[in-house]
């Protein structure tokens, strides 16, 4: 890029790991003065999604150091560039998983800036102000175009908001997509911080919610968020009981797991969709799809607008995520405890404790 256009850069705190086996450390990092279409946002807080410990331990291979992770934002506008026309100084803001994209192509123009060739996220991208990998919430500020910030309902408990930004968009529309309502049949697998709020939302879109656990001390919680009932998957005969009778299931865990005993679970033209990302490829039985004309796909978060939308729809049904605060100090145990599956249901960073170190 030309040099010259580079713009001006202040230095934020923030939090960041220098390698994949390096523990998240105190650091400062560079932010640029907003640009034209630039809001720059003070974060109050940020939701620990486990794609930020996939990304920091280098376990999809995209690692790139220093990393700094979280992509679950919330804060005040601290300043705007000359042409933002969408927020003032003093609103609260929302950031999720993109920073970037070039708004015009197809993906961009049917809403679906995630698929954008040209999408950047909010960390581990190229950074196309400053050079650099793109630096995510971990911070005490980030700066982005403002047609990736989103407003948020304000009769919402802002820490419960952030980790709508990520685990709420990633659950919410693959459930949109599907068209799952009343009469379907629908499991979620996995009750961690993307399973909670699937379990959420499918239960406002009218359906019978089934929640699949590995953790048997999840069950009162499953029903308390909304579940109709409640699988240990590892107990087969809780698992042949309703073998065949899923009309959807979505699979959020975040590890290795037996993807074929959970297709058997659907019934004919049935559909699981992956938003888990574990680290290791799943090996598929054939069978498993053929018999019953099943499919198998994925998703990845959603656009601003379906964003957009979702932020207004919890707004509009009281609907934010069962969290536990913690300081940005903490945050290394946080991730071993997420490791555990320890966590109701989303770890949330409160900024102001990394202003205060
Ligand atoms: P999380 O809070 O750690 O929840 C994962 C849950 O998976 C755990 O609570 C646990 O639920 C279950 N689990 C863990 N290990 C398991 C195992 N070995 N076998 C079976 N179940 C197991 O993670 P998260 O933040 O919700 O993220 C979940 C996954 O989605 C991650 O891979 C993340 O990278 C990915 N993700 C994808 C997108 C996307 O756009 N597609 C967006 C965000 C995150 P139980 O205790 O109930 O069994
Ligand atoms: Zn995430």
């Amino acid at each position: 890029m030309n040099l010259m256009s580079k713009p001006v850069a202040y230095s934020v705190k923030a939090y960041s790991a220098a390698s994949a086996t390096s523990p998240l450390a105190a650091s400062n990092i560079q932010r640029r003065e907003p640009t034209d279409r630039d809001v720059q946002i003070e974060i109050l807080y940020c939701g620990v999604c486990h794609s930020d410990l996939h990304f920091v331990r280098n376990e999809w291979g995209n690692g790139q150091y220093p990393a700094v992770p979280g992509h679950e934002i919330i804060g005040r506008v601290k300043k705007v560039g000359p042409k933002v026309t969408k927020f003032k100084v003093g609103d609260i803001a929302g950031v999720g998983c993109m920073v970037n994209a070039d708004l015009s192509c197809p993906h961009c123009r049917a809403g679906n800036e995630q698929f954008s060739p040209s999408m950047i996220m909010t960390y581990g991208s190229t950074d196309k102000h400053l050079g650099g990998p793109t630096l995510g919430g971990y911070s005490e500020a980030i700066v982005v175009d403002e047609h990736f910030v989103l407003r948020v309902p304000e009769n919402l408990d802002l820490a419960g908001v952030a980790p709508l930004l990520c685990a709420g968009i990633t659950t919410y529309s693959p459930l949109r997509h599907w068209k799952v309502g009343p009469g379907k049949k629908v499991g979620i697998v996995g009750l961690g911080g993307l399973g909670h709020m699937g379990v959420k939302f499918a239960r406002a879109f009218g359906t019978h919610v089934v929640v699949f656990t590995t953790s048997p001390g999840k069950k009162e919680d499953a029903i308390r968020l909304g579940a109709h009932e409640v699988i240990v998957s590892r107990n087969e005969d809780e698992m042949a009981k309703h073998a065949g009778t899923f009309d959807f299931i979505l699979d959020a865990v975040s590890a290795d797991h037996d993807i074929n005993g959970l297709l058997n679970m659907l019934t004919p033209d049935g559909n699981m969709t992956l938003v888990g990302a574990p680290e290791k490829p799943f090996p598929i039985s054939s069978f498993g799809l053929i018999f019953g004309r099943k499919s198998l796909s994925g998703s990845l978060i959603g656009g601003i607008a379906e964003t957009q939308e979702m932020l207004y729809f919890c707004g509009e049904h009281n609907i934010t995520c069962d969290i536990e605060m913690i300081r940005m100090d903490e945050i290394n145990e946080a991730y071993e405890r997420m490791l555990r599956s320890d966590v109701k249901y989303r770890f949330v960073i409160d900024m102001a404790s990394l202003k205060a170190e």
